[in-house]
Protein backbone atom coordinates (compact mmCIF):
# COMPACT_ATOMS: atom_id res chain seq x y z
CA UNK A 1 0.00 0.00 0.00
CA UNK A 2 1.00 3.40 -1.30
CA UNK A 3 1.57 5.96 1.86
CA UNK A 4 0.39 9.29 1.29
CA UNK A 5 3.39 10.62 3.53
CA UNK A 6 2.47 14.70 4.39
CA UNK A 7 5.85 15.63 2.92
CA UNK A 8 3.62 15.94 -0.37
CA UNK A 9 1.71 18.41 0.65
CA UNK A 10 2.77 21.27 -1.31
CA UNK A 11 1.88 25.01 -1.96
CA UNK A 12 3.58 27.15 -3.97
CA UNK A 13 2.50 31.10 -3.22
CA UNK A 14 3.17 34.14 -5.09
CA UNK A 15 4.85 36.45 -2.76
CA UNK A 16 1.68 38.84 -2.31
CA UNK A 17 0.40 35.24 -1.04
CA UNK A 18 -2.09 33.41 -4.03
CA UNK A 19 -1.70 30.24 -5.07
CA UNK A 20 0.15 29.43 -7.80
CA UNK A 21 0.03 25.63 -7.79
CA UNK A 22 -0.46 22.33 -5.56
CA UNK A 23 0.68 19.01 -5.09
CA UNK A 24 -1.82 16.19 -5.62
CA UNK A 25 -2.47 15.67 -2.11
CA UNK A 26 -2.84 19.23 -1.24
CA UNK A 27 -5.88 19.96 -2.85
CA UNK A 28 -8.50 18.98 -0.35
CA UNK A 29 -6.84 21.67 1.90
CA UNK A 30 -6.44 24.23 -0.90
CA UNK A 31 -9.61 26.04 0.12
CA UNK A 32 -8.32 26.36 3.94
CA UNK A 33 -4.96 27.03 3.01
CA UNK A 34 -5.91 30.07 0.41
CA UNK A 35 -7.62 32.08 3.78
CA UNK A 36 -4.34 31.44 5.41
CA UNK A 37 -1.73 32.16 2.76
CA UNK A 38 -1.09 36.13 3.72
CA UNK A 39 -0.32 35.08 7.21
CA UNK A 40 1.78 32.31 5.99
CA UNK A 41 3.77 33.59 3.51
CA UNK A 42 4.85 36.94 6.00
CA UNK A 43 6.04 34.49 9.09
CA UNK A 44 8.84 33.20 10.01
CA UNK A 45 10.63 29.59 9.28
CA UNK A 46 8.56 27.44 11.11
CA UNK A 47 4.66 27.99 11.89
CA UNK A 48 1.91 25.53 13.01
CA UNK A 49 -1.11 25.31 11.37
CA UNK A 50 -4.63 23.30 12.06
CA UNK A 51 -6.32 21.86 8.91
CA UNK A 52 -9.37 19.91 8.89
CA UNK A 53 -8.59 19.66 12.72
CA UNK A 54 -5.23 18.62 12.38
CA UNK A 55 -2.22 20.30 13.21
CA UNK A 56 0.60 20.98 10.65
CA UNK A 57 4.43 22.09 10.54
CA UNK A 58 4.44 25.00 8.10
CA UNK A 59 7.91 25.29 6.23
CA UNK A 60 8.94 28.20 3.90
CA UNK A 61 11.02 28.50 1.63
CA UNK A 62 11.72 31.48 -0.52
CA UNK A 63 12.26 30.74 -4.24
CA UNK A 64 14.35 33.35 -6.29
CA UNK A 65 14.72 33.81 -9.69
CA UNK A 66 17.24 34.24 -12.00
CA UNK A 67 17.34 37.90 -11.60
CA UNK A 68 17.54 38.07 -8.17
CA UNK A 69 13.97 38.37 -7.32
CA UNK A 70 11.57 36.98 -5.49
CA UNK A 71 9.57 34.89 -7.38
CA UNK A 72 7.41 32.70 -5.41
CA UNK A 73 7.11 30.74 -1.49
CA UNK A 74 7.04 27.08 -1.08
CA UNK A 75 5.24 26.10 1.80
CA UNK A 76 5.26 22.33 2.65
CA UNK A 77 3.03 21.42 5.71
CA UNK A 78 4.44 18.07 7.47
CA UNK A 79 1.99 16.79 10.25
CA UNK A 80 3.24 17.09 13.71
CA UNK A 81 5.84 14.18 14.14
CA UNK A 82 3.29 11.61 15.02
CA UNK A 83 5.98 10.11 17.83
CA UNK A 84 6.48 13.71 19.32
CA UNK A 85 2.71 13.38 19.53
CA UNK A 86 2.51 10.67 21.19
CA UNK A 87 4.94 11.13 23.50
CA UNK A 88 3.07 14.47 24.62
CA UNK A 89 0.02 11.53 25.06
CA UNK A 90 2.07 8.90 26.72
CA UNK A 91 2.88 12.06 29.37
CA UNK A 92 -0.46 13.02 30.19
CA UNK A 93 -1.61 9.44 30.35
CA UNK A 94 0.72 8.24 32.93
CA UNK A 95 0.11 11.73 34.70
CA UNK A 96 -2.77 10.12 36.17
CA UNK A 97 -3.49 6.55 36.96
CA UNK A 98 -7.39 6.56 36.16
CA UNK A 99 -9.09 4.23 33.70
CA UNK A 100 -11.57 7.39 32.82
CA UNK A 101 -9.01 9.81 32.78
CA UNK A 102 -6.62 7.48 30.13
CA UNK A 103 -9.88 6.60 27.81
CA UNK A 104 -11.12 10.02 27.78
CA UNK A 105 -7.35 11.50 27.02
CA UNK A 106 -7.19 8.58 24.21
CA UNK A 107 -9.93 9.13 22.53
CA UNK A 108 -9.23 13.07 22.35
CA UNK A 109 -6.04 12.54 21.20
CA UNK A 110 -6.99 10.11 18.39
CA UNK A 111 -9.71 12.01 17.60
CA UNK A 112 -7.90 15.29 17.00
CA UNK A 113 -4.29 13.39 15.51
CA UNK A 114 -6.92 12.30 13.34
CA UNK A 115 -9.49 14.82 12.46
CA UNK A 116 -12.38 12.13 13.72
CA UNK A 117 -15.97 13.02 14.23
CA UNK A 118 -16.80 10.81 16.83
CA UNK A 119 -14.79 8.39 18.75
CA UNK A 120 -15.33 5.39 20.98
CA UNK A 121 -13.14 3.28 23.52
CA UNK A 122 -15.15 0.28 24.12
CA UNK A 123 -13.12 -1.94 27.03
CA UNK A 124 -13.20 -5.78 26.64
CA UNK A 125 -13.24 -8.06 30.04
CA UNK A 126 -11.54 -11.04 29.04
CA UNK A 127 -12.84 -13.19 32.02
CA UNK A 128 -15.99 -12.49 31.08
CA UNK A 129 -15.37 -12.07 27.76
CA UNK A 130 -17.44 -8.83 27.57
CA UNK A 131 -17.17 -5.63 25.53
CA UNK A 132 -18.17 -2.92 27.63
CA UNK A 133 -18.91 1.22 26.57
CA UNK A 134 -16.20 2.51 27.91
CA UNK A 135 -15.50 6.23 26.90
CA UNK A 136 -17.48 7.35 23.74
CA UNK A 137 -17.51 11.12 22.22
CA UNK A 138 -20.74 12.63 19.80
CA UNK A 139 -21.96 8.68 19.98
CA UNK A 140 -25.22 8.15 22.04
CA UNK A 141 -24.17 5.86 24.61
CA UNK A 142 -27.88 3.89 24.19
CA UNK A 143 -26.93 3.20 20.65
CA UNK A 144 -23.89 1.30 21.96
CA UNK A 145 -24.39 -0.49 24.63
CA UNK A 146 -26.70 -3.28 22.89
CA UNK A 147 -24.12 -3.18 19.84
CA UNK A 148 -21.31 -4.14 22.78
CA UNK A 149 -23.61 -6.09 24.72
CA UNK A 150 -25.01 -8.42 22.14
CA UNK A 151 -21.74 -9.78 20.66
CA UNK A 152 -23.11 -7.76 16.87
CA UNK A 153 -21.15 -5.36 14.66
CA UNK A 154 -17.45 -5.37 13.96
CA UNK A 155 -16.42 -4.82 17.09
CA UNK A 156 -16.53 -8.15 18.07
CA UNK A 157 -14.71 -9.25 14.63
CA UNK A 158 -11.82 -6.69 16.15
CA UNK A 159 -11.82 -8.47 19.19
CA UNK A 160 -11.78 -11.72 18.35
CA UNK A 161 -9.34 -11.40 15.06
CA UNK A 162 -6.94 -8.89 16.58
CA UNK A 163 -6.77 -6.56 12.98
CA UNK A 164 -7.62 -3.32 12.57
CA UNK A 165 -9.77 -2.75 10.64
CA UNK A 166 -10.83 0.75 8.08
CA UNK A 167 -14.09 1.12 6.58
CA UNK A 168 -13.72 3.79 3.87
CA UNK A 169 -17.74 3.42 2.89
CA UNK A 170 -19.32 2.46 6.34
CA UNK A 171 -23.13 2.13 4.74
CA UNK A 172 -22.42 0.12 1.64
CA UNK A 173 -20.24 -2.71 4.07
CA UNK A 174 -22.05 -5.82 4.98
CA UNK A 175 -21.14 -5.89 8.14
CA UNK A 176 -22.37 -1.80 9.24
CA UNK A 177 -24.59 -1.51 11.77
CA UNK A 178 -28.23 0.74 10.71
CA UNK A 179 -27.63 2.33 14.01
CA UNK A 180 -24.41 4.16 13.11
CA UNK A 181 -25.30 4.90 9.58
CA UNK A 182 -28.72 6.29 10.64
CA UNK A 183 -26.49 9.15 12.63
CA UNK A 184 -24.55 10.06 10.07
CA UNK A 185 -21.22 6.98 9.85
CA UNK A 186 -19.36 7.82 6.83
CA UNK A 187 -16.07 5.85 7.24
CA UNK A 188 -14.74 4.08 10.49
CA UNK A 189 -10.85 3.21 11.83
CA UNK A 190 -10.76 0.83 14.58
CA UNK A 191 -7.83 -0.92 16.24
CA UNK A 192 -7.72 -3.58 19.00
CA UNK A 193 -5.53 -2.07 22.07
CA UNK A 194 -3.67 -4.78 22.52
CA UNK A 195 -1.56 -5.85 25.73
CA UNK A 196 0.71 -8.17 24.08
CA UNK A 197 -2.05 -11.05 22.85
CA UNK A 198 -4.61 -9.59 25.32
CA UNK A 199 -7.14 -7.33 23.75
CA UNK A 200 -7.60 -4.52 26.57
CA UNK A 201 -10.15 -2.91 24.21
CA UNK A 202 -10.89 -1.10 21.01
CA UNK A 203 -9.99 2.60 19.94
CA UNK A 204 -12.48 3.24 17.09
CA UNK A 205 -12.90 6.92 15.36
CA UNK A 206 -15.39 7.69 12.54
CA UNK A 207 -16.18 10.76 10.23
CA UNK A 208 -19.50 11.74 9.34
CA UNK A 209 -18.26 13.91 6.32
CA UNK A 210 -17.28 12.68 3.31
CA UNK A 211 -13.55 12.49 3.59
CA UNK A 212 -12.73 8.44 4.29
CA UNK A 213 -9.72 8.03 6.63
CA UNK A 214 -6.44 6.68 4.25
CA UNK A 215 -3.94 3.81 4.78
CA UNK A 216 -2.03 6.19 6.65
CA UNK A 217 -3.78 6.62 9.52
CA UNK A 218 -3.92 3.38 10.28
CA UNK A 219 -0.24 3.53 11.55
CA UNK A 220 -1.08 6.45 13.63
CA UNK A 221 -4.09 4.88 15.45
CA UNK A 222 -2.01 1.78 15.81
CA UNK A 223 0.65 3.80 17.82
CA UNK A 224 -1.72 5.48 19.79
CA UNK A 225 -3.66 2.02 21.23
CA UNK A 226 0.02 0.50 21.78
CA UNK A 227 0.52 3.82 23.76
CA UNK A 228 -3.18 2.88 25.20
CA UNK A 229 -2.89 -0.30 25.89
CA UNK A 230 0.00 0.62 28.36
CA UNK A 231 -1.71 2.96 29.80
CA UNK A 232 -4.64 1.12 30.24
CA UNK A 233 -2.60 -1.76 31.67
CA UNK A 234 -0.60 0.31 34.22
CA UNK A 235 -4.30 2.10 35.00
CA UNK A 236 -5.80 -1.50 35.54
CA UNK A 237 -2.82 -2.95 37.67
CA UNK A 238 -3.07 0.42 39.67
CA UNK A 239 -6.74 -0.06 40.14
CA UNK A 240 -6.26 -3.66 41.62
CA UNK A 241 -3.34 -2.73 43.63
CA UNK A 242 -5.80 0.00 45.39
CA UNK A 243 -8.53 -2.50 45.56
CA UNK A 244 -6.11 -5.09 47.22
CA UNK A 245 -5.07 -2.25 49.56
CA UNK A 246 -8.90 -1.62 50.60
CA UNK A 247 -9.26 -5.80 50.67
CA UNK A 248 -6.29 -5.92 53.07
CA UNK A 249 -7.62 -3.07 54.99
CA UNK A 250 -11.20 -4.95 55.13
CA UNK A 251 -9.37 -7.94 56.42
CA UNK A 252 -7.38 -6.05 58.83
CA UNK A 253 -9.96 -4.86 60.07
CA UNK A 254 -12.26 -7.94 60.10
CA UNK A 255 -9.53 -9.59 62.00
CA UNK A 256 -9.48 -7.15 64.80
CA UNK A 257 -13.12 -7.21 65.03
CA UNK A 258 -12.99 -11.28 64.98
CA UNK A 259 -10.63 -11.34 67.39
CA UNK A 260 -12.70 -9.22 70.01
CA UNK A 261 -15.74 -11.07 70.30
CA UNK A 262 -15.64 -14.77 71.23
CA UNK A 263 -20.03 -14.58 71.27
CA UNK A 264 -20.99 -16.79 68.28
CA UNK A 265 -23.99 -14.41 67.68
CA UNK A 266 -22.00 -11.58 67.42
CA UNK A 267 -19.14 -12.94 65.27
CA UNK A 268 -21.29 -14.25 62.84
CA UNK A 269 -23.00 -10.54 62.34
CA UNK A 270 -18.90 -9.34 62.15
CA UNK A 271 -18.47 -11.51 59.35
CA UNK A 272 -21.53 -10.52 57.62
CA UNK A 273 -20.22 -6.49 58.07
CA UNK A 274 -17.21 -8.10 56.06
CA UNK A 275 -18.73 -10.05 53.40
CA UNK A 276 -20.46 -6.62 53.21
CA UNK A 277 -17.38 -4.57 52.67
CA UNK A 278 -15.99 -7.06 50.14
CA UNK A 279 -18.37 -7.76 48.09
CA UNK A 280 -22.21 -6.50 46.98
CA UNK A 281 -24.64 -9.28 47.77
CA UNK A 282 -28.75 -9.77 48.66
CA UNK A 283 -28.27 -12.95 50.30
CA UNK A 284 -25.32 -14.22 52.79
CA UNK A 285 -25.17 -17.99 54.84
CA UNK A 286 -22.93 -19.01 57.08
CA UNK A 287 -23.13 -22.79 57.09
CA UNK A 288 -21.77 -25.13 59.39
CA UNK A 289 -20.89 -28.69 59.36
CA UNK A 290 -22.32 -30.47 62.62
CA UNK A 291 -21.24 -33.50 64.37
CA UNK A 292 -24.24 -35.49 63.21
CA UNK A 293 -22.67 -34.40 58.98
CA UNK A 294 -25.75 -32.24 58.73
CA UNK A 295 -25.67 -28.69 57.78
CA UNK A 296 -26.29 -26.21 60.06
CA UNK A 297 -27.45 -22.62 58.68
CA UNK A 298 -26.50 -20.76 61.02
CA UNK A 299 -26.71 -16.96 59.47
CA UNK A 300 -29.14 -17.14 56.51
CA UNK A 301 -29.52 -12.88 55.03
CA UNK A 302 -32.22 -12.88 52.17
CA UNK A 303 -33.60 -9.70 50.78
CA UNK A 304 -36.58 -9.95 53.20
CA UNK A 305 -33.94 -10.05 56.31
CA UNK A 306 -32.55 -12.54 58.80
CA UNK A 307 -33.94 -15.95 58.59
CA UNK A 308 -34.37 -18.23 61.20
CA UNK A 309 -31.55 -21.21 61.87
CA UNK A 310 -31.94 -23.94 59.30
CA UNK A 311 -30.72 -28.02 59.55
CA UNK A 312 -30.17 -29.65 56.19
CA UNK A 313 -28.69 -32.89 54.84
CA UNK A 314 -25.23 -32.36 53.19
CA UNK A 315 -26.61 -33.57 49.46
CA UNK A 316 -28.43 -29.99 49.88
CA UNK A 317 -27.84 -26.80 48.41
CA UNK A 318 -24.16 -24.91 47.43
CA UNK A 319 -22.81 -24.58 51.29
CA UNK A 320 -23.59 -28.63 50.99
CA UNK A 321 -21.62 -28.68 47.89
CA UNK A 322 -18.49 -26.87 48.77
CA UNK A 323 -18.66 -28.68 52.27
CA UNK A 324 -18.30 -32.15 50.73
CA UNK A 325 -15.99 -31.62 47.66
CA UNK A 326 -13.90 -28.58 49.50
CA UNK A 327 -14.17 -26.46 46.49
CA UNK A 328 -15.16 -22.69 46.02
CA UNK A 329 -17.61 -21.95 43.17
CA UNK A 330 -18.63 -18.87 41.62
CA UNK A 331 -21.50 -19.53 39.28
CA UNK A 332 -23.76 -17.23 37.13
CA UNK A 333 -27.06 -18.89 34.69
CA UNK A 334 -28.61 -22.21 35.25
CA UNK A 335 -25.74 -24.05 32.98
CA UNK A 336 -23.27 -23.12 35.55
CA UNK A 337 -24.68 -26.01 37.96
CA UNK A 338 -21.51 -27.78 38.94
CA UNK A 339 -21.61 -31.37 38.66
CA UNK A 340 -22.60 -34.10 40.23
CA UNK A 341 -26.02 -32.44 40.66
CA UNK A 342 -27.18 -30.82 43.82
CA UNK A 343 -30.56 -29.95 45.60
CA UNK A 344 -30.11 -26.24 45.14
CA UNK A 345 -31.76 -24.15 47.72
CA UNK A 346 -32.82 -20.83 45.89
CA UNK A 347 -34.94 -19.66 48.77
CA UNK A 348 -31.81 -19.49 51.18
CA UNK A 349 -28.82 -19.20 48.60
CA UNK A 350 -30.26 -17.43 45.84
CA UNK A 351 -30.71 -19.19 42.32
CA UNK A 352 -27.25 -19.23 40.41
CA UNK A 353 -30.03 -19.02 37.20
CA UNK A 354 -31.10 -15.72 38.53
CA UNK A 355 -27.77 -13.76 39.40
CA UNK A 356 -24.43 -14.83 40.61
CA UNK A 357 -23.22 -17.28 43.50
CA UNK A 358 -20.27 -17.34 45.08
CA UNK A 359 -19.31 -19.83 47.75
CA UNK A 360 -16.55 -20.70 49.13
CA UNK A 361 -15.33 -23.35 52.25
CA UNK A 362 -14.12 -22.17 55.95
CA UNK A 363 -11.10 -24.51 56.24
CA UNK A 364 -8.51 -24.98 59.13
CA UNK A 365 -5.83 -26.69 57.79
CA UNK A 366 -7.61 -29.86 55.65
CA UNK A 367 -10.81 -29.82 57.81
CA UNK A 368 -13.49 -28.19 56.16
CA UNK A 369 -16.02 -27.05 59.27
CA UNK A 370 -18.18 -24.86 56.87
CA UNK A 371 -18.86 -21.98 54.22
CA UNK A 372 -19.85 -18.76 53.13
CA UNK A 373 -22.18 -18.71 50.36
CA UNK A 374 -23.08 -15.04 48.85
CA UNK A 375 -25.50 -14.02 45.80
CA UNK A 376 -26.26 -11.34 43.70
CA UNK A 377 -29.20 -10.53 42.04
CA UNK A 378 -27.02 -9.18 38.86
CA UNK A 379 -25.83 -11.95 35.93
CA UNK A 380 -21.76 -12.25 35.89
CA UNK A 381 -21.81 -9.70 39.39
CA UNK A 382 -18.64 -11.10 40.89
CA UNK A 383 -15.07 -11.60 39.66
CA UNK A 384 -12.03 -13.74 40.22
CA UNK A 385 -11.20 -11.27 42.41
CA UNK A 386 -14.15 -11.02 44.67
CA UNK A 387 -14.04 -14.94 44.82
CA UNK A 388 -10.24 -14.60 46.03
CA UNK A 389 -11.27 -12.32 48.44
CA UNK A 390 -13.81 -13.89 49.62
CA UNK A 391 -11.35 -16.89 50.10
CA UNK A 392 -9.25 -14.77 51.86
CA UNK A 393 -11.96 -13.76 54.68
CA UNK A 394 -12.69 -17.06 54.56
CA UNK A 395 -9.64 -18.10 55.93
CA UNK A 396 -9.61 -15.48 59.08
CA UNK A 397 -13.34 -16.40 59.86
CA UNK A 398 -12.74 -20.31 60.02
CA UNK A 399 -10.00 -19.44 62.68
CA UNK A 400 -12.23 -17.14 64.48
CA UNK A 401 -15.36 -19.55 64.33
CA UNK A 402 -13.19 -22.18 65.71
CA UNK A 403 -11.90 -19.91 68.43
CA UNK A 404 -16.07 -19.20 69.03
CA UNK A 405 -16.56 -22.75 69.10
CA UNK A 406 -14.24 -23.72 71.77
CA UNK A 407 -15.26 -20.81 73.63
CA UNK A 408 -18.15 -22.17 73.77
CA UNK A 409 -17.62 -25.78 74.45
CA UNK A 410 -15.74 -24.85 77.41
CA UNK A 411 -18.52 -22.35 78.47
CA UNK A 412 -21.07 -26.01 78.17
CA UNK A 413 -18.43 -27.99 79.91
CA UNK A 414 -18.33 -25.54 82.95
CA UNK A 415 -22.19 -25.87 83.14
CA UNK A 416 -22.63 -29.80 82.31
CA UNK A 417 -22.67 -32.72 84.82
CA UNK A 418 -19.46 -34.64 83.37
CA UNK A 419 -20.99 -38.69 84.12
CA UNK A 420 -24.43 -37.70 83.13
CA UNK A 421 -24.65 -34.43 80.63
CA UNK A 422 -26.97 -33.00 82.40
CA UNK A 423 -26.67 -29.33 83.95
CA UNK A 424 -24.96 -28.76 87.30
CA UNK A 425 -26.09 -27.62 90.42
CA UNK A 426 -24.36 -23.92 90.02
CA UNK A 427 -26.19 -23.71 86.87
CA UNK A 428 -29.44 -25.31 87.93
CA UNK A 429 -29.36 -22.84 90.81
CA UNK A 430 -28.76 -19.70 88.32
CA UNK A 431 -31.68 -20.57 86.22
CA UNK A 432 -33.92 -21.18 89.09
CA UNK A 433 -33.43 -18.13 90.66
CA UNK A 434 -34.03 -16.28 87.22
CA UNK A 435 -37.40 -19.00 87.01
CA UNK A 436 -38.62 -17.39 90.47
CA UNK A 437 -37.85 -13.77 88.94
CA UNK A 438 -40.03 -14.63 86.41
CA UNK A 439 -42.74 -16.36 88.53
CA UNK A 440 -43.15 -13.19 90.67
CA UNK A 441 -43.13 -10.67 87.83
CA UNK A 442 -45.92 -12.72 85.54
CA UNK A 443 -47.35 -14.51 88.48
CA UNK A 444 -46.56 -17.97 86.70
CA UNK A 445 -46.64 -21.29 88.29
CA UNK A 446 -43.35 -22.87 88.69
CA UNK A 447 -42.57 -25.83 90.77
CA UNK A 448 -39.51 -27.81 91.27
CA UNK A 449 -39.15 -31.90 92.43
CA UNK A 450 -35.58 -33.29 93.86
CA UNK A 451 -34.85 -36.83 93.12
CA UNK A 452 -33.24 -39.42 94.67
CA UNK A 453 -31.92 -42.51 94.04
CA UNK A 454 -33.16 -45.19 96.47
CA UNK A 455 -30.90 -47.48 98.07
CA UNK A 456 -27.94 -46.83 95.05
CA UNK A 457 -25.26 -46.88 98.00
CA UNK A 458 -26.05 -50.89 97.56
CA UNK A 459 -26.43 -50.64 94.10
CA UNK A 460 -22.54 -49.33 94.57
CA UNK A 461 -21.83 -51.86 96.95
CA UNK A 462 -22.97 -54.90 95.56
CA UNK A 463 -22.02 -54.36 91.58
CA UNK A 464 -19.05 -51.85 92.21
CA UNK A 465 -18.85 -48.21 91.41
CA UNK A 466 -19.12 -48.24 88.17
CA UNK A 467 -22.50 -50.11 87.73
CA UNK A 468 -23.41 -47.20 89.83
CA UNK A 469 -22.26 -44.76 87.53
CA UNK A 470 -23.90 -46.61 84.49
CA UNK A 471 -27.49 -46.53 86.68
CA UNK A 472 -26.95 -42.75 87.45
CA UNK A 473 -26.51 -42.12 83.48
CA UNK A 474 -29.24 -44.61 82.73
CA UNK A 475 -31.75 -42.73 84.93
CA UNK A 476 -30.71 -39.51 83.89
CA UNK A 477 -31.11 -40.32 80.42
CA UNK A 478 -34.79 -42.00 81.32
CA UNK A 479 -35.97 -38.63 83.15
CA UNK A 480 -34.60 -36.61 80.59
CA UNK A 481 -37.08 -38.59 78.10
CA UNK A 482 -40.16 -38.71 80.06
CA UNK A 483 -40.13 -34.75 80.51
CA UNK A 484 -40.93 -31.55 78.83
CA UNK A 485 -38.10 -29.79 76.68
CA UNK A 486 -38.70 -27.26 78.50
CA UNK A 487 -38.17 -28.71 81.80
CA UNK A 488 -34.89 -28.31 83.46
CA UNK A 489 -32.98 -31.09 84.97
CA UNK A 490 -29.58 -31.21 86.52
CA UNK A 491 -27.41 -33.66 88.22
CA UNK A 492 -27.87 -31.69 92.08
CA UNK A 493 -25.40 -34.28 93.62
CA UNK A 494 -24.14 -38.01 94.25
CA UNK A 495 -27.39 -39.64 93.42
CA UNK A 496 -29.91 -36.47 93.90
CA UNK A 497 -31.19 -34.92 90.70
CA UNK A 498 -33.27 -31.63 91.04
CA UNK A 499 -36.02 -31.17 88.68
CA UNK A 500 -37.58 -27.08 87.23
CA UNK A 501 -40.91 -27.50 85.67
CA UNK A 502 -41.66 -23.49 84.87
CA UNK A 503 -45.51 -22.62 84.48
CA UNK A 504 -46.66 -25.93 86.48
CA UNK A 505 -48.75 -25.97 89.41
CA UNK A 506 -48.31 -27.95 92.36
CA UNK A 507 -51.07 -30.35 91.24
CA UNK A 508 -49.30 -30.85 87.82
CA UNK A 509 -46.19 -30.99 89.39
CA UNK A 510 -47.12 -33.77 91.53
CA UNK A 511 -48.67 -35.63 88.53
CA UNK A 512 -45.17 -35.44 86.04
CA UNK A 513 -43.51 -36.64 89.06
CA UNK A 514 -45.75 -39.83 90.09
CA UNK A 515 -45.09 -40.36 86.34
CA UNK A 516 -41.24 -40.39 86.71
CA UNK A 517 -41.54 -42.64 89.50
CA UNK A 518 -43.85 -44.93 88.18
CA UNK A 519 -41.73 -45.16 84.72
CA UNK A 520 -38.27 -45.56 86.28
CA UNK A 521 -39.75 -48.45 88.81
CA UNK A 522 -41.62 -50.13 85.43
CA UNK A 523 -38.26 -50.40 83.79
CA UNK A 524 -35.30 -52.19 85.51
CA UNK A 525 -32.03 -51.31 83.97
CA UNK A 526 -30.20 -53.90 82.02
CA UNK A 527 -26.77 -54.50 82.10
CA UNK A 528 -24.30 -57.64 81.59
CA UNK A 529 -27.69 -59.85 81.90
CA UNK A 530 -27.99 -58.22 85.48
CA UNK A 531 -31.72 -56.63 85.87
CA UNK A 532 -31.09 -53.80 88.36
CA UNK A 533 -34.77 -52.42 90.06
CA UNK A 534 -34.08 -48.78 90.64
CA UNK A 535 -36.55 -46.70 92.20
CA UNK A 536 -36.29 -42.69 93.23
CA UNK A 537 -38.03 -40.98 95.75
CA UNK A 538 -39.17 -37.33 94.80
CA UNK A 539 -40.55 -34.35 97.33
CA UNK A 540 -42.68 -31.60 95.08
CA UNK A 541 -42.90 -28.14 96.19
CA UNK A 542 -43.86 -25.21 94.23
CA UNK A 543 -42.55 -21.25 94.26
CA UNK A 544 -44.93 -18.75 96.42
CA UNK A 545 -43.25 -15.43 97.09
CA UNK A 546 -44.40 -14.88 100.55
CA UNK A 547 -43.43 -18.41 101.59
CA UNK A 548 -39.99 -18.45 99.86
CA UNK A 549 -38.07 -15.16 100.16
CA UNK A 550 -35.16 -16.94 97.60
CA UNK A 551 -34.38 -20.23 96.14
CA UNK A 552 -32.49 -21.67 98.92
CA UNK A 553 -35.59 -21.85 101.16
CA UNK A 554 -37.68 -22.91 98.40
CA UNK A 555 -35.02 -25.68 97.74
CA UNK A 556 -34.79 -26.62 101.08
CA UNK A 557 -38.66 -27.29 101.46
CA UNK A 558 -39.05 -29.60 98.70
CA UNK A 559 -35.93 -31.35 99.96
CA UNK A 560 -38.10 -31.83 103.25
CA UNK A 561 -40.68 -33.55 101.23
CA UNK A 562 -38.14 -35.73 99.44
CA UNK A 563 -37.06 -36.84 103.15
CA UNK A 564 -40.65 -37.33 104.11
CA UNK A 565 -40.50 -39.55 101.29
CA UNK A 566 -37.76 -41.61 102.02
CA UNK A 567 -39.47 -42.03 106.23
CA UNK A 568 -42.79 -43.16 104.36
CA UNK A 569 -40.78 -46.19 102.77
CA UNK A 570 -39.57 -44.50 99.14
CA UNK A 571 -40.42 -45.07 96.16
CA UNK A 572 -42.82 -42.91 96.60
CA UNK A 573 -43.41 -38.67 95.99
CA UNK A 574 -44.39 -36.09 98.39
CA UNK A 575 -45.20 -32.67 98.09
CA UNK A 576 -45.04 -30.16 100.33
CA UNK A 577 -48.69 -29.98 101.53
CA UNK A 578 -48.29 -33.14 103.25
CA UNK A 579 -45.59 -31.85 105.27
CA UNK A 580 -47.94 -29.18 106.36
CA UNK A 581 -50.00 -31.92 107.11
CA UNK A 582 -47.50 -33.75 108.78
CA UNK A 583 -46.58 -31.28 111.01
CA UNK A 584 -50.55 -30.06 111.56
CA UNK A 585 -50.96 -34.23 112.39
P1 LIG B 1 -31.36 -43.63 100.24
O1 LIG B 1 -32.38 -44.55 99.73
O2 LIG B 1 -31.55 -43.20 101.63
O3 LIG B 1 -31.13 -42.47 99.33
O4 LIG B 1 -30.03 -44.50 100.31
P2 LIG B 1 -28.82 -44.32 99.38
O5 LIG B 1 -27.93 -45.48 99.52
O6 LIG B 1 -29.25 -44.01 97.99
O7 LIG B 1 -28.19 -43.03 99.99
P3 LIG B 1 -26.79 -42.68 100.53
O8 LIG B 1 -26.73 -41.18 100.65
O9 LIG B 1 -26.53 -43.47 101.78
O10 LIG B 1 -25.75 -43.18 99.50
C1 LIG B 1 -25.58 -42.48 98.27
C2 LIG B 1 -24.45 -43.15 97.56
O11 LIG B 1 -24.26 -42.68 96.28
C3 LIG B 1 -23.15 -42.94 98.29
C4 LIG B 1 -22.15 -42.63 97.20
O12 LIG B 1 -21.03 -43.49 97.23
C5 LIG B 1 -22.91 -42.87 95.93
N1 LIG B 1 -22.50 -41.97 94.93
C6 LIG B 1 -22.49 -40.60 94.94
N2 LIG B 1 -22.03 -40.12 93.77
C7 LIG B 1 -21.73 -41.20 92.99
C8 LIG B 1 -21.23 -41.36 91.67
O13 LIG B 1 -20.94 -40.39 90.94
N3 LIG B 1 -21.08 -42.61 91.19
C9 LIG B 1 -21.39 -43.70 91.93
N4 LIG B 1 -21.21 -44.91 91.41
N5 LIG B 1 -21.85 -43.59 93.18
C10 LIG B 1 -22.02 -42.37 93.74
MG1 LIG C 1 -30.27 -42.29 97.74
MG1 LIG D 1 -28.81 -39.20 98.47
Amino acid sequence: MNRSVSSELYVLSSPTGQILAVSEAMRPLQAQVSNLLADLTQSGENTEVVLSGRTYNVQRQVLWSEDGQVFGIMLSFRTMKSDARLGEMALTLSSKLEIEHVLENVVRFAMELLDADAGALPIYDAELDRLLPGHLVNLPVDLIVPITGKRRGLMWQIIDQRTSLLIADYADHPAALPELVNIGVRSLLATPILYGQTPLGILAIYRMRNEPFRESDRDLLQAIAQQTAIALQSARLYRRAIRDADERFALYQTSIELGATLDLEQLYQVIHRAVTRLVNHQRFVIAILNEQRLVDYVYIITPDGRRTHQRLPLHCGLAGYVLRFGVSLRLSGAHAIPEPAIQLLPDIEGDPAQGTLMATPLSLGDRIIGALVVWNNQYDAYSKADLNALELLAATVAVALQNAFRFAQIQTLAITDNLTGLINRRHFLNILHHEIERSRRYHTPVSVAMIDIDYFKQINDTYGHLVGDHVLREVAQRCRQHLRDVDILARYGGEEFALILPETTYEQAMVASERLRKTIAAMPIMLDGKSLHTTLSIGVASFHPTLYPDPSSFIADADRALYLAKQRGRNRVCGVQELTNNAES
